[in-house]
């Protein structure tokens, strides 16, 4: 739902730490002069403006569900001023559902007007990506699927309830792992802290970032409760990472 959530005015709601104002979760990969991402939210103009980004390569989506996908409209001025189509990643069930929620970009746009040009590929499997490799990670989110992606010593893993044993076999040896903490009371859908921490202590990456965290977690007093090598990321948070 975003922090501030709306209409809310909890401590977290109305801190004034910039940490705690918090978009729809989504990371960008910058290498070689590309920039992909993970994950159009409804904050993508926003975000992609916050993060000064001149041109769009690639985007690649975990799930389709409204916070991860809602701003794909607004690729449309990548389309304009690198004159082509953007590559799109996702599973076969994803791309479903984005063929529903935008069904207009598969239709024939009216003349003089632009709608999102995307070149669709469906993700069964590793992919290279501009010399990066890309390696799904499947889990569970409630009741449906979720694409969590390796890229060398990194992982992003949002939107999870429980990973499979055979997922968690290619989760050795990271240096950086972020993964979906929502909040500290249990949830149908997401992990909470405890539960991700549990994970954190069987995977062992050397650093972990939780992120698509909702209000009942402020910065500050969350992370003073975890272990040193845990963090609660924040918008904006930038590192770097081996590919
Ligand atoms: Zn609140
Ligand atoms: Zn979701
Ligand atoms: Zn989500």
């Amino acid at each position: 739902m975003g922090v501030p959530t709306l209409g809310c005015h909890c401590a977290v709601c109305e801190s004034a730490d910039p940490r705690d104002k918090r978009t729809r979760p989504s990371i960008l990969l910058a290498y070689g002069g590309r920039n992909v991402v993970i994950d159009t939210t409804p904050d993508f103009r926003f975000q992609a403006m916050r993060a000064g980004i001149d041109r769009l390569d690639a985007v690649i989506f975990t799930h389709g569900h409204a916070d991860h996908i809602l701003g794909l409209d607004d690729i449309r001025p990548f389309n304009l001023k690198q004159r082509g189509a953007v590559p799109i990643y996702a599973a076969a069930d994803t791309l479903a559902i984005l063929k529903r929620q935008f069904s207009y970009i598969f239709e024939e746009a009216q003349p003089g007007t632009t709608i999102p040009l995307i070149d669709l590929h469906t993700i069964d499997g590793p992919f290279d990506l501009f010399g990066a490799r890309f390696v799904p990670i499947s889990a569970i989110h409630g009741t449906q699927p979720v694409l969590g992606f390796r890229v060398g010593k990194m992982a992003y893993l949002t939107d999870f309830s429980e990973v499979p044993e055979s997922s968690k076999a290619l989760l050795g040896g990271l240096d950086d792992f972020i993964l979906d903490a929502l909040r500290y009371v249990p949830h149908p859908t997401h992990s909470t802290v405890e539960q991700s921490l549990a994970l954190i202590a069987e995977l062992k990456p050397k650093r972990a970032w939780f992120t698509h965290i909702c209000h009942d977690l402020g910065h500050v007093e969350a992370n003073a409760k975890l272990p040193e090598h845990v963090r609660l990321s924040y918008d904006g948070l930038q590192f770097e990472v081996e590919l």
